[in-house]
């Protein structure tokens, strides 16, 4: 299996410019020189700039995009911008999509502009809680990826990785149990090879309230290929802590 793990943290709206420069410092110093596995931080827009200045194995990523290159859009931060930045956009996190009222459309129209500017996105699906007790999960999460990944080829939908979020886990400290999330990893995957999909080569990522303590028993199962981390990716010795157990993670057979 050519799938090597992706640990990421989602910083969200938190830290300053100098905060991030120093947590890179810190962490950069911390890695061991032969990393076995990949790390991507998401911080806020308005360091990645500096942030870039400072990464060496780190890589980075943004937290959003608008899908047009330039032009009227007041506030908003194009695919063209973040090139030379970062190599990675996060798409349809949960927060997007419901704070923010982003529709799967919007979030299609995001992923082929990231895949047009070589940017490597990161699409977040996930179901709420309401929608897992009306036992609806997976039929809301194939619409959503049916929808977010409409009219993409399958060369470009290889290039993409998908963040499983169950939005019920997200910031709650109520984790998907490694069997649940395990199950929808699967799903996740068969529905890509429904579409000629080499999911072999497809990463899949889980998140939600992932921690120091469970991260090696969510990390085990044969379909989850890293994990995206929000609250625990903002402490720099808690993060590589998780980075540190995912090394030592040995895959379950599948
Ligand atoms: C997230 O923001 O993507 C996330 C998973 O957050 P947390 O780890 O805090 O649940």
């Amino acid at each position: 299996m050519t799938r090597p793990l992706l640990i990421a943290g989602n910083w969200k709206m938190n830290k300053t410019v100098s905060e991030t420069t120093a947590f890179i410092d810190s962490l950069e110093r911390k890695l061991p020189g032969n990393l076995p596995l990949t790390v991507v931080l998401f911080p806020p827009f308005v360091a990645l700039s500096s942030a870039a200045r400072h990464i060496g194995r780190i890589q980075l990523g943004a937290q959003n995009m608008y899908h047009e290159s330039s032009g009227a859009f007041t506030g908003e931060v194009s695919p063209v911008m973040l090139q030379g930045l970062c190599r990675h956009v996060l798409l349809g996190h949960s927060e997007r999509r419901h704070i923010f009222h982003e529709e799967d459309a919007q979030i299609n129209r995001k992923l082929r502009a990231a895949l047009e500017f070589d940017l490597q996105p990161v699409l977040c699906i996930g179901e709420t809680k309401e929608q897992r007790d009306g036992g609806h999960t997976f039929e809301i999460l194939e619409n959503q990826l049916t929808r977010d990944l409409e009219g993409l080829s399958v060369a470009q939908i290889q290039k993409v990785v998908v963040a499983y979020e169950p939005v019920w886990a997200i910031g709650t400290g109520d984790t998907a149990t490694p069997r649940q999330a395990q199950e929808v990893h699967r799903f996740i995957r068969t529905l890509l090879e429904n579409r000629k999909i080499d999911s072999q080569r497809f990463r899949i990522l889980y998140g939600g309230s992932v921690k120091s303590a469970n991260c090696r028993d969510l990390l085990c199962q044969p379909d989850i290929d890293g994990a995206l981390i929000g609250g625990a990716s903002l402490h720099v010795d808690g993060f590589f802590d998780i980075i540190q157990k995912s090394i030592t993670v040995e895959k379950l057979g599948g």
